[in-house]
């Protein structure tokens, strides 16, 4: 039986249309695109249908309510289909890959995020090598996984980060291996996969609960004042971007005493390191374990786009700051090493 797939066009690069005022989305434009393009009609290639969002947005402007629109929409037609392929601007890519493994609970099929630098519409293009290799691997490699796949390489969503504005290899996964590598085969790194959910589990879509978690990232010189009015209500949770395995200016005592406030009416404070690879250790440095002791928690190597989603899910899930806390730190999804 031919392969399906189901392509979400949520908008971005990848199907914009050259206007008088520079890329912009055009409705149905990429839907006629691809109908014309011969090499999606080879027989190697799966069947799709490609639902477009209305409107189509550039991902700068995408929320965690779309995140939502587009969980549910793969939820909606999981039984119908082999594998999900989630066209999405660059922008705010790695954030959606991020939330969505936390969101699609039970998932045992592929869902492959990706998008372009340069839209189909022009001759050279990356769009086309990425539309292509991912129909291709969401209808015949079952991977359990939300994934991103751009410039060769197939990425862990909630390990991915966009590291490049203008080049083709615009994403990476710095504290994990590829999932895949594509050059004249499809390579799957399948000791890297996670394994299936239970045969029994149904998929389940988790709302995220924004609103009460931000990030804050330290620079020499930040006002502490700015810290203390940041900390106050109605946030919950804070990313803290820190230097090096996890370190901060310890010495302030104005700094550390607005932390330690927050730490005792309940913040959930997750430090992860402004460093693209390694761990934080918060162990390492005197900076760092005044830290630990106030109550701050380690991030690991977690990415803070996966930081920020895993966040989010876990305010949206549980009341008992105890069981987020520990919970921040053991691995969900695949996002961090422990
Ligand atoms: N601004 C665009 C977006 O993120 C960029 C892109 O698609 O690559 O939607």
């Amino acid at each position: 039986m031919k392969k399906r797939v189901y392509i979400i066009y949520t908008g971005g690069t990848i199907g914009m249309q050259r206007t008088a005022d520079g890329y912009a989305p055009a409705p149905g434009y990429l839907a006629a695109q691809l109908a014309a393009m011969p090499e999606l009609h080879d027989p190697i290639m799966p069947a799709y249908d490609i639902h477009e969002y209305d409107p189509l947005l550039d991902s700068a402007n995408m929320t965690p309510d779309d995140w939502l629109k587009i969980a549910q929409d793969i939820a909606a037609h999981y039984d119908a289909y082999d594998g999900f392929i989630v066209l999405h601007g660059t922008d705010t890519m790695a954030y959606t890959a991020s939330a969505l493994p936390f969101m699609l609970q039970g998932l045992a099929k592929p869902v492959i995020l990706t998008g372009s630098q340069l839209p189909l519409c022009e001759v050279r293009n990356d769009a086309r090598e990425n539309l292509i290799t991912v129909m291709l691997i969401a209808a015949n490699y079952i991977i359990p996984e939300v994934c991103l796949y751009f410039g060769n390489k197939l990425l862990r969503g909630c390990r991915a980060v966009k590291i490049n504005a203008v080049d083709f290899e615009a994403f990476d996964s710095p504290n994990y291996p590829p999932l895949g590598t594509v050059g004249i085969h499809i390579n799957i790194n399948w000791a890297h996969i996670l394994p299936p959910p239970a045969a029994h589990i149904p998929l389940t879509v988790q709302p995220l609960r924004a609103g009460q978690v931000a990030v804050l990232r330290l620079f020499p010189g930040i006002a502490t004042d700015i810290i203390a009015y940041s900390l106050r209500a109605p946030l919950r949770g804070l990313i803290l971007e820190t230097y090096g395995v996890g370190n901060g200016p310890t010495d302030n005592r104005a700094f550390m005493e607005a932390l330690a406030d927050a730490v005792r009416r309940g913040m959930v404070i997750v430090d992860c390191t402004q460093c693209l690879k390694g761990t934080v250790d918060l162990e390492g440095y005197a900076t760092g374990s005044a830290l630990a002791r106030i109550g701050v928690l380690s991030g690991f190597d977690m990415t803070v786009e996966a930081a920020l989603a895993k966040l989010f899910y876990l305010f949206s899930r549980e009341e008992d700051v105890a069981v987020i806390k520990q919970q921040v730190q053991v691995n969900l999804r695949g996002e961090l090493t422990r």
